[in-house]
């Protein structure tokens, strides 16, 4: 009886936090022009079918020797525990993924009734909130990402990470659910914007998916 109860925990275990397949690449959900010009559409597919791409095979190459692949949320909660090659790699595969479901065509989408009074509690609204990830992301140095995130306690913040981490991964200087994630890599705008970062993110808000970060403030307010 014991046996069975613990094969079959490890069971459902194994399908809540982790897949034995190797990680893949998700699917877009719009075409590489569809964002245009906000995003050129050689940006889109470089960025989607190179970058994003060569994150997935070297994440899977890291962990070959890991017959179960944990969950990409599981491993950036634990990623303190893997090598660099992990981290860089699961990061870029996490922050990509989440990116392109941030962005959308439908220009007019509006923050949910409840995340825009959280933005408001926290920031004082939502062009204050803009022009705060704004100035966070031209503050940042070199390469990384500019986040919205939200903490256990309700608190809504804006940090920025380095190379691929992310505030969900436990070395996070501040940690929290991402809900925006901004790609301040230069190879996200430099063939429309080349050095204007600031034009690349002021732009980029114009196609920011409120719907999807409105959902997934909602799904996290649900989880915890
Ligand atoms: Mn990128």
């Amino acid at each position: 009886m014991h046996t069975l109860i613990f094969v079959l925990t490890f069971f459902f275990t194994s399908i809540l936090f982790s897949q034995s397949a190797g990680y893949t690449l998700p699917s877009l959900g719009y075409g590489y022009a569809d964002l245009e010009p906000i995003i050129d559409s050689q940006t889109m597919r470089i960025h989607y079918t190179k970058h994003h791409q060569a994150y997935v095979s070297n994440l899977n190459k890291a962990l070959e020797k890991d017959s179960v692949k944990p969950r990409l949320e599981e491993l950036m909660k634990s990623i303190s525990k893997y090598p660099m090659s992990v981290r860089n790699n699961g990061g870029g595969h996490y922050n990509h993924s989440l990116f392109w479901t941030l962005l959308s065509l439908n220009k007019n989408s509006k923050p949910s009734p409840e995340l825009l009074t959280s933005i408001e509690k926290n920031f004082g609204g939502l062009d204050s909130l803009i022009l705060k990830m704004n100035d966070a992301g031209m503050k940042h140095f070199g390469s990384g990402w500019v986040w919205l995130s939200k903490t256990k306690d309700n608190e809504l913040f804006i940090s920025t990470t380095a190379n691929q981490d992310n505030p969900l991964m436990d070395v996070a200087e501040k940690q929290g659910t991402p809900l925006i994630g901004i790609d301040l890599w230069e190879h996200a705008y430099y063939l429309n914007y080349q050095n204007k970062r600031l034009e690349y993110l002021q732009s980029i808000w114009k196609v920011i998916n409120w719907h999807e970060v409105s959902r997934r403030y909602a799904a996290v307010m649900t989880a915890e």
